[in-house]
């Protein structure tokens, strides 16, 4: 059977050195600080905010919580990213998403300055991972990667699918494994032969937003299986793998719970430290860029 990736422990050690290294910045004065803006009441988002604000605060950085009203307008969200864009204890800032609905979630996310774009969404960090150059890159993606590097070793030539295509997920992965030179597929929902392709792959990423999707049969012997889906079903949460019969068949498998989920708030606060050494003009922290 496979081999469990265990995204929780290995989300606490990297905790562990970002608190290591806070400690190192708080030694020259410098304390990194997260904005996180919540618009409206969505139950899901505002048990992500809360871990969020929680696990910085752990790590020792500063969390500053800006939680709007549903009817907040799109001037009134504008001026507070001005703001957060010129206050120099904000190194960080994340709007979580989904927006309500007459929000424009685009104009929204580029008014952020690039540099404490933490969530990697803006079109400028979008554009520097596509073409290699140093970004901010999205955190469950780099998470995804730090879990595939740290149980691969070199992706170099090995085969990829990713499953889904979302500019959260599916193409900032695809992005980071052609940077590490595996040959990457995007599937989606238009793909044909969906099983057959995913049986080539050495590596296989699904991020499709359904319970149970990938069955054991789609899976290549000894295929490395990251599940980022996270599905609220009567049973509890699930990924987008049929996990029990998977790792059957998988060389190594991420559960859901406790696989991909802890390390993209690992990440974030990864991202969070790389913006503000970076904007103190020090090198990027050790292993926490792709
Ligand atoms: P999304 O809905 O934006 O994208 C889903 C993708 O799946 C789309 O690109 C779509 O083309 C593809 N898809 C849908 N049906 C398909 C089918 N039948 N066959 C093949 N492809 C199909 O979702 P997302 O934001 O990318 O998130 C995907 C999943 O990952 C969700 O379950 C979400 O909750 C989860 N997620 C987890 C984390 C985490 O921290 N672990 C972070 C973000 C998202």
């Amino acid at each position: 059977t496979a081999t469990l990736i265990d995204g929780k422990a290995f989300a606490a050690e990297l905790r562990q050195r970002i608190a290591d290294e806070v400690t190192r910045l708080k030694d020259r004065g410098i304390t990194p600080g997260l904005a996180v803006v919540l618009v409206g009441e969505d139950p899901a988002s505002q048990v992500y905010v809360r871990s969020k604000g929680k696990q910085t605060v752990q790590v020792g950085m500063n969390s500053y919580e800006h939680k709007l009203p549903a009817e907040t307008s799109q001037e009134e969200l504008l001026t507070l990213i001005e703001r957060l864009n010129s206050d120099p204890a904000v190194n960080g800032i994340l709007v979580q998403l989904p927006l309500p609905a007459h929000l424009d979630e685009a104009a929204v996310i580029n008014a952020i300055d690039p540099a404490k774009d933490v969530d990697g969404f803006h079109i400028l960090n979008v554009g520097l991972l596509a073409t290699g150059q140093k970004a901010m890159v999205p955190c469950t993606p780099l998470g995804c990667l730090m879990l595939l590097r740290d149980q691969l070793g070199e992706l170099s030539g090995k085969r990829a699918v990713v499953l889904g295509r979302s500019n959260i997920v599916g193409k900032p992965m695809a992005q980071l494994l052609l940077r590490d030179s595996a040959t990457v597929t995007i599937a989606h929902s238009r793909t044909t032969d969906l099983p057959e392709l995913c049986r080539q792959a050495d590596i296989l990423v699904a991020a499709v937003g359904r319970p149970h999707f990938v069955q054991a049969d789609w899976i290549k012997p000894g295929a490395t299986v990251i599940d980022v889906g996270i599905n609220r079903t009567e049973t509890g949460l699930v990924g987008d793998v049929d996990f029990a019969a998977a790792s059957q068949v998988a060389g190594a498998i991420t559960p859901v719970p406790g696989g991909v989920g802890p390390m993209t708030i690992a990440c974030l606060l990864a991202n969070t430290l790389t913006a503000t050494a970076r904007v103190n003009g020090l090198p990027d922290p050790e292993g926490l860029t792709p």
